[in-house]
């Protein structure tokens, strides 16, 4: 299984600077096949803009949020058919802003995962702990109870998602959890998949939090963490480059 390298722009962009920044990928990929799966997750207004500047690449495109309902008055939503209208193969569900700035809870989110695997679209399921909550010794109970939620809605597609670990204490913050640390949290996960799905194996578990490009190599090899969630590190085209090289 190819690591997965998916970028994370929150809300960061514009027409120029997008354009600018995945040239300068593209450029720096030139006519390689890169040795990871390489994702864009991108702000919705800009998804027509990525479809067309990332055709034909090895870039593949994600959203960073989806409604739980198909259609119909939910103002301001965006629905999965609307991202596969634009050819998005990923969204990411459940991310830390999400849950913390808009109350998203652990059911809300495993109704999305399951709204974008109904169209095809791979759920990049975001789980982590807060500091506080490391501090106390919950980081295993926490990130098992996000993941659980997932699970018993998604059922017998379990297999098809992708799982991300970003401890929230690490995101954007310059702190990263160690390879150790991580490690044995992905450890956690992948047993947990294992209980869920015959093949946990074919499960991406992707580490998140100020993944850059020094510390990128140590973190990938770690036995169960296929790949990153990669957020600051991703609006800076050599970086993001480095990251998906050290993935090899
Ligand atoms: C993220 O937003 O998912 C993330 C991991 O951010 P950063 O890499 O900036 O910590």
């Amino acid at each position: 299984m190819k690591p997965l390298i998916a970028g994370n722009w929150k809300m960061n962009g514009s027409l120029a600077a997008n354009e600018a920044l995945v040239k300068a990928m593209l450029d720096g990929l030139g006519s390689q096949t890169p040795g990871a799966d390489m994702a864009l997750c991108v702000p919705a207004p800009y998804l027509a803009q990525l479809q067309s500047l990332v055709s034909g690449s090895a870039i593949s495109l994600g959203a960073q949020d989806v409604s739980a309902h198909e259609q119909g008055a939910f103002t301001g939503e965006v629905s999965a058919t609307m991202l596969k209208d634009f050819a998005c193969r990923y969204v990411i569900v459940g991310h830390s802003e999400r849950r913390q700035y808009q109350g998203e809870t652990d059911l809300l989110v495993a109704d999305k995962a399951k709204a974008a695997l109904a169209q095809g679209i791979t759920p990049i399921v975001c789980v982590g702990e807060t500091l506080a909550e490391r501090d106390a010794g919950q980081t295993e109970a926490v990130v098992k109870r996000q993941l659980a939620a997932v699970i018993h809605a998604v059922a017998h597609c379990t297999s098809e998602i992708v799982v991300a670990y970003e401890p929230v204490w690490a995101i954007g913050t310059g702190k990263t959890a160690s390879p150790e640390q991580a490690q044995q949290v992905h450890a956690v996960l992948r047993a947990q998949l294992a209980a869920a799905t015959q093949h946990p194996e074919r499960v991406h578990i992707l580490y998140g939090g100020s993944m850059n490009a020094a510390n990128a190599a140590s973190l990938l090899a770690q036995p169960d963490i296929d790949g990153g969630l990669i957020g600051g590190a991703s609006l800076k085209s050599a970086d993001f480059l480095q990251i998906v090289a050290s993935a090899l």
